[in-house]
């Protein structure tokens, strides 16, 4: 199994080099996360989120940021959207600094309720396009057909979110993301607050639609098995205030293979990384 594991996320990014992937040197990457500290000051004290955070992710990856509960992934992924300032650090998507929100970040969350509860399924995909005028008005019908079809969920386009079921749910909101065809999709644990089978399906159809649209994407999950099914490469982040702990090539592990040994394998050290204390803590 050809996996990279290093303790030490500089060497990490060297190794990952190193080791001829498909990648090389020439290879810019779309996004670049670099040295990010981020914090939240409340009315008491300063909560340092993430502490000096950097990777990069490349096109057509499935980038997961694995941690504990509390380790700072929302931020980074907030950050990223262009929702959270960082204090230190920058962030560049395709080579320009993220500054603000846009339509090339789209954002899929855990909650079922991040749908528009008055208005039907389609006109939910519909209306980011609507808003961010991203494509000519004409097209945006066709568009949210398209999109609702990958999901499958063309028989549900006039139907309410109230009727749908926690899964169905979550397919719109991804058909929503998609159909704006965004440079980078951003998932915060879609699948957490679904039942264990319908978690196992919904990973099974993001592979899918990635297989099918290429969308990077930069996923955000506190599953081990989740990170080693849905990724391509995973950080792995120590808990909170958030630093890397290692980077992890993901890309022989899959559903089809969970029972085998490398994968449980990959599951131990993964565990063991979490767990392990040897990491400098920040101030
Ligand atoms: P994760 O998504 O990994 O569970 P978060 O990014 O949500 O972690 O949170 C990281 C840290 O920042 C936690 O200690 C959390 O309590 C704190 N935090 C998150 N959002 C806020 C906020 N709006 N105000 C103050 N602290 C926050
Ligand atoms: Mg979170």
């Amino acid at each position: 199994m050809a996996a990279v594991i290093t303790g030490d996320a500089a060497d990490t990014r060297r190794d990952w080099r190193d080791r001829g992937s498909q990648r090389t040197e020439m290879m810019t990457p779309l996004l670049s996360v670099d040295a990010l500290t981020l914090q939240y000051q409340t009315q008491d004290h300063i909560i340092t989120a993430t502490w000096r955070v950097s990777f990069e992710v490349f096109q057509g990856d499935r980038f997961i940021l694995l941690g504990p509960s509390g380790c700072g992934k929302s931020s980074l992924l907030k950050a990223v959207g262009g929702f959270l300032r960082p204090v230190e650090g920058g962030i560049k998507l395709s080579d320009q600094p993220v500054r603000q929100p846009g339509p090339d970040r789209m954002m899929v969350f855990q909650e079922f309720d991040q749908l528009l509860g008055w208005k039907t399924v389609k006109a939910n995909v519909a209306y980011p396009m609507k808003v961010s005028r991203r494509f000519p008005p004409e097209e945006i019908d066709e568009r949210a057909a398209q999109s609702l079809a990958k999901v499958n969920l063309t028989k549900f386009a006039d139907a309410y979110p109230h009727m749908l079921s926690g899964g169905m749910k979550q397919r719109v909101a991804i058909a929503r993301a998609l159909a704006m065809e965004p440079a980078i999709l951003l998932m915060d644990e879609p699948f957490a607050a679904l039942d264990a089978l319908t978690r196992r399906a919904m990973q099974e159809e993001v592979l899918e639609l990635w297989a099918e649209t290429g969308t990077t994407m930069l996923f955000v999950t506190h599953s081990i098995e989740e990170a080693l099914i849905v990724g391509s490469r995973i950080l792995v982040l120590s808990p909170h205030p958030g630093q890397v702990r290692a980077e992890v090539d993901a890309n022989d592990c899959s559903p089809s293979n969970i029972g085998s040994s490398p994968f449980q394998a990959m599951h131990r050290r993964i565990e063991n990384m979490l767990f392990s204390r040897h990491l400098e803590r920040a101030p």
